[in-house]
């Protein structure tokens, strides 16, 4: 197991995506072995903070003070079968994604970010552009090998549910405690996953590692696609894109069935443009669409054609990707406005202030309007892009020094908003250090006691990632 003391070798691992760098630490292990991580926990008397990659935006890995155990050479890929695939947490995304290559079978799940580990994106129940309607992380996970702070570990698998407990390898066992709280029915990433009669993985799915470190894990994969159709539509207004995600949603017909609705405002595309020559000029708005096709594309694309003829559009100058190679490149310009905005963050030492938050389907308009209303009432610069399919947008603030006190009101007010409608703080990055003020606010102090009370019996002296979530 290699352990890093040094001061310098150390200071990578203080930091993540959101430029958060209040980190400290006294070393960091990296166990080579489940076998070893185990030893180590058995071990260890300190505080732990798990890295992943470090491409979490909410400071979750960035710990207060500790012990940090890093994943990172716990990368093997045990077992690929059919329809299923065994890697440790330490696999990156995007090698999944080669080692799936030609195997007939994909793992859906696409957050945008593919350095992203395994592990971290379990932790975060990670979602992205496909998730419209291949849904996010939780859903493709059908077995989690997982220890505890006191290295303890236990093997649990999809239909073990929390009315039965879990039996550790040492032959303990651990109960669910009885709680009123349920989670949100939106798209949802923040707080513990809890509703009746759930899996245990459910659980710890999502839990931003307060509960356990996720040693091992069993994929469920979809069949591969014969391919993905696809193009990014520009509009000349902002709200012609919203209204034809509603008729996208509603009075489509059949055969068209979207995985990916992905939105870019005027303020993301003037940032694209400077690396995008070939943007429309007239474009204020862009929706990137994504359909997994079995068979011929040919009549679906006639399809979406006949569709978006008469409704309000720049057609003529929209881009349909002809091939793989287009499709890529589609991908990396969804992947592209994150990372401008992420740079421009990093250029002016700002750190990360983007919503991240969703509502339940009916509110969708009423959302849009509401985010643009405010936002040009209250003229602090930003840029909005993302899910507009589940109704979870990014609002990135970007903001002078001056400005802050302003952009953080203004999150507040959409916070308080977003939460009229019973929506959610989190629907994908996850609550980490940066969004507890306003995970606080969307479940109350009663809930967060019960959340308490699932980490106590799993970490009795909150040892593990302390600071994050609770
Ligand atoms: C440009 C960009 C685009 C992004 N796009 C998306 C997107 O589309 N969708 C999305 O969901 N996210 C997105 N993200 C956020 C980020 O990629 C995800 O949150 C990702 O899942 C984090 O994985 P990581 O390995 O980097 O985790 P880290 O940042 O290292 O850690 C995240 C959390 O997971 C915990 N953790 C890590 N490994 C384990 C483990 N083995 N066991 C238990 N806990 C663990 C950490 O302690 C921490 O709390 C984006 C980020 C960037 C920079």
């Amino acid at each position: 197991m290699i352990r890093i003391h040094e001061k310098d070798s150390i200071a990578p691992y203080l930091r993540d995506a959101s430029n958060f760098s209040e980190g400290s630490a006294s070393y960091v292990v990296i166990p080579e072995t489940k076998e070893e991580t185990i030893q180590f926990l058995k071990e260890n008397n300190d505080t732990v903070t798990i890295a992943g990659a470090g491409t979490g935006l909410t400071a979750g890995r960035v710990p207060p003070f500790g012990t940090i155990l890093s994943t990172e050479r716990l990368n093997q890929v045990k077992k690929i079968s059919k329809n299923c695939l065994t890697a440790g947490p330490g696999i990156r995304l995007k090698t999944i994604e080669q080692e799936l290559s030609g195997s007939g079978y994909f793992y859906p799940p696409n957050p945008t970010e593919q350095l992203a580990f395994l592990g971290g994106s379990i932790a975060t129940n990670a979602s992205g552009s496909r998730t419209y309607k291949f849904g996010s992380t939780r859903d493709y996970i059908q077995k989690l090998h997982i220890a505890l702070i006191d290295g303890r570990t236990a093997e649990l698998s999809r239909g073990h549910t929390i009315n039965k407990p879990i039996i550790f390898d040492d032959g303990s066992k651990l109960k669910f405690p009885k709680i009123n709280y349920r989670s949100p029915n939106c798209k949802n990433a923040a707080g513990y996953y809890v509703k009746d009669n759930m899996d245990w993985v459910d659980l710890f799915i999502g839990s931003e590692g307060t509960l356990a470190i996720i040693l091992e894990v069993t994929l469920n994969l979809l069949k591969q696609p014969d391919e993905f159709l696809s193009g990014i539509l520009f509009f000349e207004e902002e709200r012609q894109c919203w209204n034809l995600v509603k008729s996208i949603r509603e009075d489509a017909p059949i055969s068209i069935s979207p995985c990916s609705l992905e939105y870019f405002d005027q303020y993301s595309l003037e940032r694209l443009r400077k690396k995008y020559s070939k943007l429309p000029a007239k474009a204020k708005a862009a929706l990137f669409f994504e359909q997994d096709i079995f068979g011929n594309p040919e009549s679906i694309l006639e399809t979406w054609f006949d569709f978006l003829e008469p409704k309000e559009s720049l057609l003529d100058e929209s881009w349909f990707a002809q091939n793989e190679k287009d499709s890529r490149f589609f991908h990396e310009f969804r992947h592209a406005i994150p990372l401008l905005l992420n740079e421009e963050n990093s250029r002016e030492g700002r750190v990360k202030m983007g919503t991240d938050m969703a509502v339940e389907n009916q509110y969708f308009l009423e959302l849009m309007s509401f985010y643009q209303e405010i936002l040009s009432r209250k003229k602090v610069p930003y840029a909005a892009f993302g899910h507009i399919g589940d109704n979870h947008l990014h609002i990135n603030f970007l903001p002078n020094k001056d400005q802050i006190p302003l952009a953080k009101a203004t999150y507040q007010e959409m916070v308080e908003k977003v939460l009229e409608w019973e929506g959610t703080v989190s629907a994908e990055h996850g609550i980490g250090k940066l969004k507890k003020p306003y995970f606080d606010q969307m479940i109350g102090q009663d809930s967060m006691e019960e959340l308490k009370s699932i980490k106590r019996i799993f970490d009795p002296e909150f040892k593990l990632n302390p600071g994050n979530l609770i």
